[in-house]
């Protein structure tokens, strides 16, 4: 806005107060306006916003550049009649009227004349003290809230209302607190009570003395002026901070109380002396330019600190001496002393106004300790607002005349409103401080968040490479079930090829082109019967023979009775009877050998028929699977052909044919003995005749596989029996069956080995005697063949050695690692621990279990994978008994616990 217009130099007004011509108006009886203003709007009550003017300053001390202009500020206030005015002045009009709408006031002159004035504010009787305080006080309240000094002063003769105005205490009646009151109570309500302070101090000027109203015995206080920037200060007088409007109630009342009591002593009156009341007001505010963060302070932690700005601003109230002193002194002559030194100070703030509205050079602000005082009110940085106040009796037209030019004088005043600003140095380093402290310690939480997020991804990325692992275990698991089921698939189908060409092969063998199970047992039938008659063929020839060396015998006989010369006759029948008697035994020999075959046949015979009856497997040692049920078939029924002819032949012969130089006598010997020994019944008598000897030289011998195969099988069923597991150990079979572990190749043989072996292992007494003489590493070594039926025997043997191990540590009979693992046999027992085949696969488990129950094999099953093994029999193990016994052993291991524990293993 352009319009700087609140200054009464402007090139129109400025000048002498010129009465201008009344309107043309006839009804307007003579009249002049003393002073002219911009419209009000530009200054309406209670918004008086600060501008800026064009024009520089006239005023002495405000030279600054960076001052805003603002002219001292003019209200008049009329006091309605009192009572004694009602009665005295109740024939006559008032001397003055208002018209507050114009912002006008007429000055009676008589009853046609009047004057006419015009004023910022005109307050008439009926004005509140709200009103009276928004219009007059409250801008300079708000300059004062935002860092200027200000003055608000109450000029008037005395009675007119000037301490009725400022000073009003309200207690009754809130609504008569006069401007004192309602500016401390609005700079109360507008500072923050952590970072401004508010004190006042409460002063009487009189005679040009200082006196403090809130200390009394303080009645000489001194001004002191700042030799650089001319500021005046009182440090003599008391300051106290305000906490709240009561507080500061108190203290205007103790003033007050002061003030009667100093005029008492004093033998005055408060209208002498001039009242000053001084509210320090100190804020702290940032600097202009730090006021608006940009964009780059607001997200750095970093930023410039703002600048701890202090402003210290000053209100200064003052209730005036009574005007009329100032003209009774003059015009009245009176010289004496005390009105002299009540109205200098009086008289000179005229003068000094006077000075300034003319805009002299010199403004002698220097002649009384008011105008000292007041120095920054008028013509200086301060935002002023004068009330003049009057009253309506024409007996005092003179006085309120006198006191209206004043006021218009003093809205020639121009001052230039400068913000006082100081940096607060110690509150710059507490901010420092605390900008450092949050600093350090968004530095430290974001240290933590950091340190927070590297184990969060460290947790992660184990998490991620424990699954991947997981899957990846699982995922191999998979791939290795598969191909053991393809594995075990491809051998079935080979087995079952091998089968089907094995049965071709038999049909071929045993009929000629007709080829079914029944023809087969016919085919073997005829054959026993066929050699059952050359059997018979023989007896009769050997009958016949026998016959014919009796009647040889019975011619000898006569002929050694008839004559002596018979001797060359005698030797031809000696010799006769010598290659009779070689043709007898050669002849018998072919019988044994006949009947052994004939056995064998009939053994056979019956394993077909057997086989066939039971429409299962036809693998030709099953006997040895299962060599009991053979017992059994043979105790529940009529006596075995085998049998009958074992008993035939005699077990003594069938044993010394084992040692037959034919090769295919031997074979069809070992057979024999191997079946015979499949029974229960027949093994002591075996064992007994010399058989179990015999058997192993014929291993030790193992020119043919076929009779190593049968041997081992024969072995095998004798080592069920524990008193011949001891007579096989004494007599060197392991290291026998060891040797044939170690170079047989035929998976068979090697069933029939693992099988006598495994039966072996449980004895507890040979347990020594079994790792000593290489049984465990054979053992342990025929896993190379992969047979399952091999695995099956070789996983049996462990498990039975297993159990004796733990047997014997639960005993204290042995300490130590198990030989098993000392062995080596860790690594298979674990990768077979799953295996498909269920007989495997039970043995293992049960081995596993023996393992774990002695406590020293703990590290090393750990570190073998056993444990995983352990977890899932002991979760997954179809067999209750050996689940629960998983479980029971893992429950009593401190090693194995410690480790699912770390593992995280829930069992
Ligand atoms: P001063 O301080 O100017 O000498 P005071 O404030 O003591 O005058 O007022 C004189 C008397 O006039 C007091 O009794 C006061 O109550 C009364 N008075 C002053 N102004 C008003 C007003 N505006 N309305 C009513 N009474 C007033
Ligand atoms: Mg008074």
């Amino acid at each position: 806005m352009a319009s700087n217009t609140y200054r009464n130099g402007t090139s129109s007004h400025k000048g002498t107060i010129k009465p201008l011509a009344a309107s043309n108006s006839s009804n307007v009886k003579s009249s002049s306006i003393k002073s002219r203003f911009p419209p009000s709007s530009n200054h309406s009550p209670g918004s008086a916003p600060l501008r800026r003017s064009n024009s520089a300053s006239f005023t002495a001390a405000a030279g600054g550049s960076d001052g805003l202009p603002g002219r001292v500020r003019v209200a008049v206030r009329l006091r309605p009649r009192n009572a004694e005015e009602c009665v005295a002045d109740a024939d006559f009009a008032d001397c003055v009227e208002l018209q507050p709408e114009l912002k006008r006031l007429k000055l009676r002159k008589n009853n046609w004349e009047s004057e006419t004035y015009e004023f910022d504010e005109l307050l008439t009787e009926s004005a509140s003290q709200k009103r009276v305080y928004e219009v007059v006080a409250k801008p300079v309240v708000e300059s004062v809230l935002d860092g200027y000094n200000g003055t608000v002063m109450a000029y008037g003769q005395t009675g007119t209302g000037k301490t009725f105005t400022l000073g009003r205490l309200g207690e009754e009646d809130t609504s008569a607190r006069g401007i004192m009151v309602r500016s401390l109570e609005e700079i109360l309500a507008n500072v923050s009570p952590e970072t401004d302070f508010v004190s006042v101090s409460y002063l009487q000027l009189y005679m040009e003395t200082i006196q403090d109203l809130l200390d009394p015995a303080n009645d000489n206080i001194s001004i002191v002026e700042d030799p650089k920037t001319g500021d005046v200060s009182l440090p003599g007088a008391t300051q106290i901070e305000i906490r709240d409007e009561q507080h500061f109630l108190e203290l205007l009342r103790i003033g007050e109380a002061h003030r009667i009591a100093a005029n008492t002593k004093l033998n005055t009156e408060s209208s002498r002396s001039h009242a000053i009341l001084m509210v320090h007001v100190k804020r702290s505010v940032l600097s202009a330019e730090d006021a608006i963060p940009s964009e780059t302070d607001k997200s750095s932690h970093f930023a410039k600190p703002p600048k701890p700005l202090v402003r210290k601003s000053k209100l200064v109230l003052v209730d005036l001496a009574g005007s009329e002193r100032v003209h009774k002194s003059g015009s009245e002559g009176h010289m004496l002393e005390e009105a002299k030194s009540i109205n200098l100070s009086l008289s000179a703030l005229g003068k000094c106004i006077n000075a300034l509205a003319e805009n002299s050079a010199h403004v002698p602000v220097r002649d009384s300790k008011l105008t000292r005082l007041l120095k920054d009110s008028f013509g200086g940085t301060a935002r002023t607002s004068l009330i003049v106040t009057i009253g309506p009796s024409p007996r005092h037209r003179g006085e309120t005349a006198s006191t209206i030019l004043f006021g218009q004088r003093a809205m020639k005043v121009e001052n230039m409103l400068r913000i006082k600003e100081e940096f607060d140095y110690k509150s710059l380093s507490r901010r420092l401080e605390i900008q450092l402290d949050k600093l350090i310690a968004e530095n430290e939480r974001q240290q933590k968040a950091f340190n927070d997020e590297v184990e969060r991804i460290n947790l992660e990325a184990q998490n991620r490479i424990s699954e991947v692992e997981r899957n990846f275990a699982n995922a191999l698991e998979k791939e290795r079930l598969k191909c053991q089921m393809e594995y075990m698939e491809s051998v079935k189908k080979l087995e079952e090829k091998m089968m089907e060409n094995q049965r071709k092969h038999r049909c071929d063998g045993f009929m000629n082109d007709k080829c079914n199970g029944e023809g087969a047992s016919f085919s073997v039938v005829d054959d026993v019967v066929e050699v059952k008659k050359l059997l018979e063929k023989e007896i009769h020839m050997r009958k016949e023979a026998e016959e014919e060396v009796n009647k040889l015998k019975s011619q000898l006989r006569q002929c050694t009775d008839s004559g002596e010369g018979g001797d060359s006759e005698i030797l031809n029948l000696q010799q006769a009877l010598a290659e009779e008697v070689r043709q007898k035994k050669k002849l018998e020999e072919e019988m044994i050998v006949l009947r052994s075959q004939m056995l064998q046949l009939t053994f056979e015979a019956d394993q077909m028929r057997r086989s066939l009856g039971r429409n299962g497997s036809t693998n030709a040692y099953n006997a040895l699977e299962s060599p009991m049920s053979q017992v059994r078939d043979s105790l529940n029924g009529h006596k075995t052909p085998v049998t009958t002819l074992f008993e035939q032949v005699g077990l003594h012969k069938i044993l010394a044919l084992l040692e037959s130089e034919d090769v295919n006598v031997r074979i069809h010997a070992v057979k024999v003995v191997a079946n015979l020994a499949a029974e229960e019944a027949n093994q002591e008598r075996i064992v007994e005749a010399g058989g179990l000897t015999s058997l192993l030289m014929l291993l030790r011998s193992y020119e043919d596989e076929t009779i190593r195969r049968v041997v081992a099988g024969a072995i095998a069923n004798l080592a069920m029996n524990e008193a011949n597991q001891e007579l096989i150990m004494i007599q060197g079979g392991i290291s026998l069956l060891s040797i044939t572990a170690f170079d047989a190749e035929d998976a068979q043989t090697l069933r029939m080995v693992a099988g006598a072996i495994a039966n072996l292992c449980g004895n507890d007494k040979l347990q020594a005697k079994l790792r000593s003489e290489g049984g465990i590493k054979a053992l342990l070594g025929m896993v190379r063949c992969g047979h399952p039926d091999v695995l099956s025997q070789v996983a049996r043997g462990i498990a039975n050695f297993a159990k004796c191990e733990s047997r014997a540590s639960a005993n204290g009979i042995r300490s130590g690692r198990s030989v098993l693992i000392y062995d080596g046999a860790l690594p298979w027992i674990v990768q077979n621990a799953n295996n498909d085949s269920a007989p495997i696969r039970r043995h293992i488990e049960l081995a596993l279990c023996h393992l774990a129950q002695h406590e020293v094999n703990a590290k090393d099953m750990i570190s073998g994978g056993a444990l995983w093994e352990l977890v899932r029999i002991s979760r997954d193990c179809s067999r209750e008994d050996i689940r629960s016994l998983a479980r029971r052993t893992l429950n009593l291991s401190p090693i194995f616990r410690a480790e699912m524990r770390r593992l995280r293993i829930e069992h």
